[in-house]
């Protein structure tokens, strides 16, 4: 199940002096500016078109806006707020991207996921872990299955 990113582009346009001023959706006010963003289908002024979080100039930041529940949000913030990191690699489930993760290579998993799937030990900060067939591993079992030949772990 892959979400669709609401993203927008941003357009940068020059004013024409001869045009009438547009207003601006931010703050109402006409935008006198040499240039204006269009975004949205509106007009905005350069300052005022600021991601509701982190109050970035959208404008400047890859020209792309997100938006959701009538914010608008740069990338970092929208994924924080509402994207998905992915799915855990051990219990399959989706993880909101403003959880904390485990990483290991390509892969995510919950913090409560992140076990030897083996034993279930639980692994601390500079823990030694491994993967072996896209399974975590603690240093035992791990080693342990090294000296077994035709080694197949078992997925609980
Ligand atoms: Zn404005
Ligand atoms: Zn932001
Ligand atoms: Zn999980
Ligand atoms: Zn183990």
């Amino acid at each position: 199940m892959q979400q669709r990113e609401k993203s927008f582009g941003i357009q940068m346009l020059s004013v024409q002096p001869d045009t009438k001023p547009k207003g601006c959706a931010g703050c109402n006010r006409k935008i006198k500016d040499r240039y204006l963003l269009k975004a949205l289908d509106k007009y905005w002024h350069e300052d005022c078109l600021k991601c509701a979080c982190c109050d970035c100039r959208l404008g400047e930041v890859g020209s792309t806006l997100y938006t959701k529940a009538n914010l608008i949000l740069c990338r970092r913030d929208y994924l924080r707020l509402f994207g998905v990191t992915g799915n855990c690699a051990a219990c399959s489930k989706l993880i909101p991207a403003f959880e904390m993760v485990m990483r290991a290579k390509d892969n995510v998993y919950h913090l409560d996921c992140f076990a030897c799937q083996l034993c279930n030990q639980r692994f601390c900060v500079g823990d030694k872990f491994f993967l072996k067939n896209n399974m975590i591993l603690c240093q035992t079992d791990y080693e342990e299955g090294l000296m077994k030949e035709g080694y197949a772990p078992q997925v609980r």
